[in-house]
């Protein structure tokens, strides 16, 4: 993958960044509070998916007790993915048995800089501890008042996330994949550790130049030949 690749997704983080401000600044004239603050990581227990080209931004950053603690995330992660039946398993093993992003250390993230447009799309209207929430454990009668409770002008309901900066994020993940697709004649995506991980320790990079086939044999030998963990596309 060509290094102005890199130049794309930083370009549009700084766009995203500078939007966003200001989709936070209107909704905060709209009378509305976002919640998110340093020292909160709890929507860094979703399973977070990103671009190829974000996540080699973020395999080129990572010092060696990074690295160290992406690859025991990852051994934990493919000792449950047998476990994941379906996407809602998935997202629960995230939720309840991986611990949090690899990434967040003491409740802060350690690759803010270069963190991807999904986690920089999360922007929370009710309190933290809603972004830490396990729903199936909530009765009907909670979850009925958490829903009545929301903007549904300004979130992406049913969750409690700002619906601008996600629909910008998905904008922004679309162009970055059409990029790759153009330079490479494929676009992966899929969970940012994952990823970040096949960047940082297996040489992905090499088998992208080798093309999809070189791919998708380079996902099956590491053991993320599964939808949820890793999705090539191809023009
Ligand atoms: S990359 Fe950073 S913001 Fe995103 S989930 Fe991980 S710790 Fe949280």
């Amino acid at each position: 993958m060509q290094l102005s690749l890199l130049t794309e997704v930083t370009d549009r983080q700084r766009l995203f960044d500078s939007t966003s401000a200001k989709e936070i600044a209107a909704y905060a004239a709209s009378g509305g509070t976002i919640h998110c603050a340093k020292g909160c990581g709890g929507c860094c227990t979703l399973a977070v998916n990103c671009t190829a080209p974000e996540a080699l931004l973020i395999g080129n950053s990572l010092d060696k007790p990074q690295l160290e603690r992406l690859d025991r995330y990852i051994q934990r992660l493919k000792a449950k993915l047998s476990s994941a039946i379906d996407l809602k398993s998935y997202l629960r093993i995230h939720r309840k048995e991986l611990g949090g992003c690899p990434f967040l250390e003491e409740s802060s993230c350690t690759v803010y800089d270069s963190r991807p447009l999904s986690c920089r799309s999360l922007l929370s209207t009710k309190e933290s501890h809603w972004c830490s929430a396990d729903f199936s454990e909530l009765s009907r009668e909670e979850k009925q008042s958490f829903m009545e409770s929301l903007d549904r002008s300004h979130v992406a309901f049913p969750m409690h996330y700002l619906a601008a900066t996600q629909n910008l994020a998905q904008e922004m993940e679309n162009q970055l994949a059409m990029v790759m697709m153009q330079e490479s004649g494929l676009a992966i995506y899929g969970s940012m550790p994952v990823l970040v991980y096949l960047f940082a320790e297996c040489n992905l990079a090499g088998a992208i130049a080798d093309g999809v086939d070189a791919v998708r044999a380079f996902a099956a030998l590491t053991g993320f030949d599964n939808p949820f963990t890793l999705q090539v596309e191809t023009l």
